[in-house]
């Protein structure tokens, strides 16, 4: 969890042109920023796309023994922090949550990447603590459809699971080149100074496979996170990673496959999906926050690696103010608080959608419009000449609105995570048996995906 706006861990790590993270596209050939498994190999000795020690921060520890066996004398004593790496005495610049709820905002929050593109007044207005722009981003591996940690790890440890798609790293093939830290653009790759092996969120995959929730997932005390299952066309990936920026974000929408749809279920089967997981596919909240409800979006498509966690941009500045108690909306200014929003459009649109507002807006809109809805219903004081206005511009209506409202404020544990039994023989069985289903991404893999770490 990092505050935003904010330079996060490791400081400012949204800046492809330091760290060299995730895909760029050369020409029409999709391409790894930093070298791939070839090239990479000249980087094995000296990597200076790396994150050093002052990106993420010196650990340390506390001298509290001294507090206590300090001899008597006329000053307090104190506790002075010892760095875990040299043993020695150290001045702390930075830390875990350093600059988190806007602390050190001159030295942190201003040097954000996402303040680009806004203009000189958007983006001081976000640091006045009175307009509230501060919101929190939850932050984790992405379990990417096209990741480049898989593709850059020079040993092949990193890998994606066929049977539920969790990016894993082999720590018996991990040889602590550390490529994976330096492809990944989320920087959810962390290499283990104890172990000597490169580490990552394995979405706690045992308890995916005894049907529990991911722990981070289960115990979010705001029940923000959902996890389902996405059928997708593992063959389109490569060719819709490669298209430009603008059409990132629509293309990997249609990878995404309709899970009632008579063609996919047959296809899904002949490929080996048991019909607990297609089931699951439909009952999947994910399905219906990003497909058919078009209401959350990847962080940074623009790096290419088709994230598989998705966002829903924070709603409340827009819709936090009233006159006489009434909203202050009308049909001729139907959307106006989206458009005085006081979190700078241009600002999510950086985060969520390539730059481009009109796709944060489209979102905003619908989730005004279930406000809309559900005030009307329960205050009743929202014109009905407004509601249709805003039904009719977002396409949603009232049982769209009042399911949109359920699942994101009443739903119970089994509708906001719906987990499919494992199948893990069964996938490995095709894996092992297909010859041609090599490579990084999809359901793809190789032989030895059935290996846990
Ligand atoms: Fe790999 Fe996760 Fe980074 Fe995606 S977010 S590139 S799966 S470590």
């Amino acid at each position: 969890m990092e505050t935003k706006p904010g330079t996060g861990y490791p400081t400012k790590w949204e800046d492809q042109k330091i760290y060299k993270g995730g895909w760029v596209l050369n020409g029409d050939k999709l391409e790894l920023r930093v070298a791939g498994k070839a090239t990479g190999l000249t980087k094995l000795y000296h990597n200076p796309d790396m994150p050093v020690m002052d990106d993420y921060y010196e650990p340390w520890v506390y001298d509290y023994d001294h507090l206590f066996e300090a001899p008597a004398g006329t000053d307090q004593p104190t506790a002075i922090a010892i760095s875990l790496v040299t043993g020695e005495a150290m001045d702390i610049k930075g830390g875990p949550n350093w600059d988190d709820d806007l602390s050190g905002t001159p030295d942190y929050a201003r040097h954000d990447v996402n303040l680009k593109n806004l203009s000189a007044e958007e983006q001081e207005s976000m640091f006045q603590l009175e307009r509230m722009t501060m919101h929190y981003l939850p932050r984790m591996c992405n379990h990417c459809l096209n990741p480049s940690c898989v593709a850059a790890c020079p040993s092949g440890a990193v890998y994606k699971r066929g049977e539920d798609g969790v990016v894993l790293i082999n720590q018996e093939k991990c040889r602590a080149w550390r490529l994976c830290v330096t492809a990944c653009p989320y920087k959810k790759s962390y290499y283990n100074w104890t172990s000597g092996k490169s580490e990552k969120c394995l979405l706690c995959y045992p308890r995916l496979e005894t049907g529990q929730a991911p722990a981070c997932m289960h115990s979010c005390v705001g029940r923000i996170r959902y996890l389902g299952v996405m059928l997708y066309d593992a063959d389109k990936i490569k060719e819709f990673a490669s298209v430009p920026d603008d059409q990132l974000i629509d293309r990997q929408m249609d990878i995404y496959l309709n899970p009632f749809d008579e063609k996919v279920i047959r296809e899904a089967k002949k490929n080996g999906i048991a019909d607990s997981t297609i089931e699951a596919a439909q009952k999947s909240p994910v399905y219906k926050f990003v497909k058919e409800w078009k209401i959350a979006l990847p962080l940074h498509a623009e790096f290419r690696t088709m994230p598989s966690l998705f966002y829903v941009p924070p709603m409340l500045p827009v819709m936090g103010k009233m006159t006489n108690n009434v909203y202050e909306s009308t049909t001729e200014n139907l959307w106006g608080k989206i458009e005085d929003s006081r979190l700078p459009m241009q600002y999510l649109a950086n985060l969520f959608s390539t730059g481009n507002q009109d796709k944060i807006r489209n979102v905003l809109k619908r989730l005004m419009t279930v406000r809309y809805h559900r005030r009307k219903v329960t205050v009743n004081d929202i014109d009905d000449s407004l509601m249709k206005a805003a039904f009719e511009t977002t396409g949603l209506n009232p049982d769209t609105a009042d399911a949109i409202y359920r699942l994101t404020s009443l739903a119970k544990y089994d509708e906001r995570f719906v987990i499919p039994p494992a199948h893990r023989e069964e996938a490995i069985e095709m894996i092992e048996s297909t010859d041609d289903r090599k490579g990084n991404a999809g359901f793809g893999g190789k032989k030895d995906t059935n290996r846990v770490f």
